[in-house]
């Protein structure tokens, strides 16, 4: 896994934009996700003025884990905005929106929204410098 200080930047892998996200931005690690996170970095916030957003809908079937499969796929896709390279999805399968009053305002019985995750290739990125020399030497 990719050790980063919480204030160094990922980068496009394709032509090196700054994305203008940290690994402070990242998804708690071991977080569930009905869709796994297998090869993908999952953010919690990604800065939109860095990226292109696609919606993409389409018929075909797809199986990602037990827990999320179907026959339509509707999810957004990521583009990298200084060089439209694809670096991954917006899935719904974020953390459950506890805080609010529920769909509708109807209360927390009625289905419950989802934060966005937003799952980023780790090919597609390109990981923070590691941390100045100043870290070493310190256990
Ligand atoms: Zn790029």
């Amino acid at each position: 896994m990719a050790s980063a200080s919480a204030s160094a930047s990922y980068r496009c892998a394709a032509c090196g934009a700054d994305l203008n996200v940290t690994a402070a931005h990242l998804f708690p690690a071991g977080l569930y996700f009905e869709a796994g996170n297998k090869g993908t970095l999952s953010f919690a916030w990604m800065d939109e003025s860095r990226l292109r957003f696609a919606p993409e809908d389409r018929i075909a079937p797809f199986f990602e884990t037990r827990n999320y499969w179907g026959i339509q796929r509707k999810r957004t896709l990521i583009s990298c905005d200084a060089c439209g390279c694809l670096l991954g999805h917006i899935y719904d399968d974020g953390p459950p929106v506890m805080d609010g009053i529920g769909q509708l305002g109807m209360g927390p019985s009625q289905v419950i929204p989802r934060h966005p995750r937003y799952r980023i290739k780790i090919k597609a990125v390109a990981a923070p410098a590691p941390p100045p020399a100043a870290a070493y030497g310190k256990q």
